[in-house]
């Protein structure tokens, strides 16, 4: 017999990506083991971020600021906005530190699968930002899905008024890839956008 505590624990953990109840009680046990160490440092930092942690007004980033520490930082190139689908894309390219410039998190992707129109993605903000005057590139980082490619179809459509020029990034071979190994898909997209060495 579980207390009402502990259940709930195991409930709510089980919510958690990658993790079902099996993994949920593993975790909630875990906790329980290491309460000084793990479970209650884990608690405040859980309690704090859900305190203190906002969507950035302008792009879409999660910080405890607003405007976000990017959006705000003068250093970065304002010219430039990179459109991504979640915040965890913005991370992904945070962490290569190649970008400096600016970004706009849509929220998803288009899905008629899904009942995702674009009123539920953050494109008329978008739009709103690539046609301020310091505005020059937008960089469509959306994944290589079929709804990550229909979402970058339509955004380019919606910003064909705005003076600005809209890129993509470059499907092709990954870094370390044996092309035995590719997929079709990325094989035939890296043969279609080679370039002169
Ligand atoms: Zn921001």
């Amino acid at each position: 017999m579980i207390g009402p505590e502990i259940e709930k624990l195991i409930q709510l953990l089980a919510k958690l990506p990658g993790l079902g109840p099996r993994s949920a009680r593993r975790v909630t046990l875990h906790l329980l083991d290491h309460r000084d160490t793990l479970m209650e440092p884990l608690a405040s930092a859980l309690a704090e971020a859900a305190d203190a942690i906002r969507a950035c007004s302008a792009c879409g980033n999660l910080d405890t600021c607003d405007p976000c520490s990017i959006c705000a930082d003068a250093g970065r190139d304002a010219a430039t906005l990179c459109v991504v689908e979640q915040v965890s894309d913005l991370w992904a390219l945070e962490r290569t530190k190649a970008y400096r410039g600016r970004y706009h998190v849509l929220g998803g992707t288009l899905s008629a699968l899904d009942g995702v129109g674009p009123e539920d993605l953050d494109i008329p903000a978008l739009i709103e930002r690539a046609r301020a005057p310091e505005a020059s590139e937008v960089i469509l980082a959306l994944n290589a899905t079929v709804d990550g490619q229909t979402t970058a179809h339509y955004v380019t459509d919606r910003l064909a008024n705005c003076d600005v020029t809209v890129t993509r990034l470059a499907h092709g071979v990954p870094v370390g890839g044996e092309l035995d190994y590719l997929d079709d898909g990325t094989l035939m997209a890296a043969l279609k956008s080679r370039r002169a060495l």
